[in-house]
């Protein structure tokens, strides 16, 4: 979708309005020497960690490491897509969004569905406040009218077509029906409900749109729980079942609770624990996961204590891994084999749970008990199975600072010292000066002071072929192209790049410079580049000289780069050498 407002437009959206404004009308800030500071919105703290800068236009959390330009905070804080936010944006500043009609909105795609799905869905509440024995089965499991109207409970009746003739007797068009997945056709080409005698449980999308729904056989019968089938608005890969009855409990979800089933999510809410989710009949995947991630930072799963169970959160540890990130806490409770949330609370009591909710195993410690069952005396054996095991497993994780700790307690276990993957990405958490290639330096200073580009124009090293520079000739362009461009302005371009979480992270590195250091410091660090790459290609010359393998035209090379150290060298052979170094294998 990004890309189909054009780029101009947005930019020009971004240069007139004031992240200092945006965010001020949402999370009150406080003005300290440039920059504005609050109480982070996306993670709870006590003291503020939270900055606005008004010249970079841009946000930054030390805390939790959130960041970004006023497009990125009003998307992560009133949970909006990209395209509803520039309509916001441009709505707020009375920019027309141009050529509107020619971006399908996809809010508004299948509103016949949705509306399908709500009429249903009354229907089914309605259903339920006139059936006894449905009534019967909620009280008998405890369920309060309050979570039945939270939740939009409802009961599918006992016959082939009461939605049928609820739709047909309202005359409402019947063919949606079935692309909502509510009616099936039988081999006599008769339509009939598919939810029948069943207590229903809609499923929200994150706007809170039924999209489709689980129900549940009241008494015998199989199967014990039927859902929707994958339909144009539903996908079952990625909706999470209670999700948007937990956003409307909690402005912050603090964490999550994923259990299995969606009584589970009931029986919880009635005991407070509003923040219950499920997925529905399939094991939880990474989007489900990512989806929930957006919204907190801490998940907690809630699985049976049996081998089943294990074996699901075992599941779950696999589609985390890609996921994980410093600040991300991830914790098991396993209940008592044979019980379920419902049972537990029933018999142990809500003091109970939430005792097994501050006890919960850890990510790290589930993950270890697993792979060394418990036994910390390995074989030679054992301790090989366990490295090429855990390895593939590890790497899959992004580098930050809890692979770093699983690599170093595989390396305890097992003695073997593997290197680990190259660590060069900088921790999204940690944003520090320290450690960063002067390549990077050099880009997260142009995209936090653009105007150093007068420093870097017709540069010399700009020809050279290194890693980075490409991305470095390319911000030059944009910012000579655009020379009211901000740090805001100038990473929206980078928006859907292949590195625009790099540069997210490099715009917001602290270098710790006033305005008149950063000039120095900028000049400093390109001929740092430019003496670090004349120096490797030296290095290599020698070596060939000394193993006397060296050719005439690189020995020329070799002195001229001696001269040029030395400062010998006129501007002219200077070009001509670049020249020939970019020949130079
Ligand atoms: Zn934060």
């Amino acid at each position: 979708m990004t890309g189909k407002i054009p780029k101009e437009f947005i930019q020009s959206l971004l240069l007139r309005c004031d992240i200092v404004d945006i965010i001020d009308s949402r999370v009150p800030l406080k003005r300290t020497g440039h920059n504005y500071v609050a109480c982070c919105p996306f993670h709870q703290e006590k003291t503020p960690s939270f900055s606005v800068s008004p010249n970079k236009q841009f946000y930054h959390c030390f805390g939790c490491g959130e960041h970004g330009n006023a497009i990125s905070f009003i998307m992560n804080y009133d949970r909006l897509n990209f395209v509803e936010t520039i309509k916001l944006l441009a709505d707020q500043l009375g920019m027309p969004l141009p050529l509107e009609n020619k971006y399908p909105d996809l809010t508004k795609q299948h509103p016949d569905l949705y509306e399908v799905m709500a009429k249903a869905c009354l229907f089914y509440q309605n259903e339920l406040s006139q059936n006894t024995k449905a009534k019967d089965y909620l009280l008998h499991r405890g369920v309060a009218e309050k979570i039945k109207q939270t939740y939009l409970l409802g009961y599918a009746p006992d016959s082939w077509d009461g939605l049928l003739k609820f739709f047909k007797h309202k005359a409402f068009d019947i063919a949606p029906l079935e692309k909502c997945g509510l009616i099936k056709n039988n081999k006599n080409q008769h339509f009939y409900d598919v939810f029948r005698d069943r207590i229903i449980f809609p499923i929200r999308d994150k706007k809170g749109r039924v999209v489709g729904f689980g129900g549940r056989i009241i008494h015998e019968g199989e199967p014990k729980y039927l859902n929707s089938p994958e339909t144009v608005i539903f996908h079952k890969s990625s909706e999470v079942y209670g999700l948007y009855e937990a956003l409307q409990a909690h402005r912050h979800l603090d964490d999550a609770l994923i259990v299995e089933g969606y009584m589970d999510v009931i029986t919880l809410a009635q005991y407070g624990f509003t923040q219950a989710m499920a997925c529905m009949g399939t094991a939880i995947t990474q989007s489900h996961l990512s989806r929930i991630l957006t919204y907190t930072q801490t998940i907690t799963f809630c699985f049976d204590g049996d081998n089943a169970g294990k074996k699901a959160a075992w599941r779950a540890i696999e589609n985390l891994l890609p996921l994980l990130k410093d600040g991300l806490t991830a914790k098991f409770i396993f209940l008592p084999e044979g019980q379920d949330p419902d049972t537990f609370l029933k018999t142990q009591g809500k003091e109970s749970f939430k005792n097994l909710m501050d006890n919960a195993t850890v990510f790290s410690q589930f993950f270890w008990d697993e792979m060394t069952k418990n036994n910390k005396a390995l074989t030679i054996e054992e301790k090989a199975k366990l490295q090429t095991t855990v390895m593939p497993l590890l790497n899959q994780i992004q580098p930050c600072h809890v692979k770093t700790m699983m690599l170093q307690t595989l390396e305890k276990l097992t003695g073997i010292k593997e290197r680990s993957q190259p660590s060069s990405e900088i921790s999204k958490q940690a944003p520090q000066r320290k450690g960063i290639s002067p390549m990077r330096t050099a880009i997260g200073l142009l995209l936090q002071y653009p105007e150093l580009a007068y420093l870097l124009q017709d540069h010399s090293i700009l020809q050279l072929k290194l890693a980075g520079m490409e991305l470095l000739n390319e911000l030059l362009k944009n910012i000579q192209t655009n020379p009211n461009c901000n740090t805001a302005t100038l990473m929206e371009a980078y928006r859907d790049h292949a590195h625009f979480e790099l540069l997210n992270q490099l715009a917001v590195v602290d270098f710790f410079t006033s305005d008149i250091e950063t000039h120095q410091l900028f000049k400093d660090v390109l001929s740092k580049i430019e003496d670090s790459y004349y120096h490797t290609i030296e290095e290599k010359l020698f070596l060939k000289l000394r193993q006397g393998n060296i050719s005439i035209k690189e020995k020329e090379i070799f002195l001229n780069l001696q001269k040029l150290k030395q400062h010998l060298l006129l501007e002219d052979d200077k070009h001509a050498l670049l020249h020939e170094l970019e020949n130079l294998n």
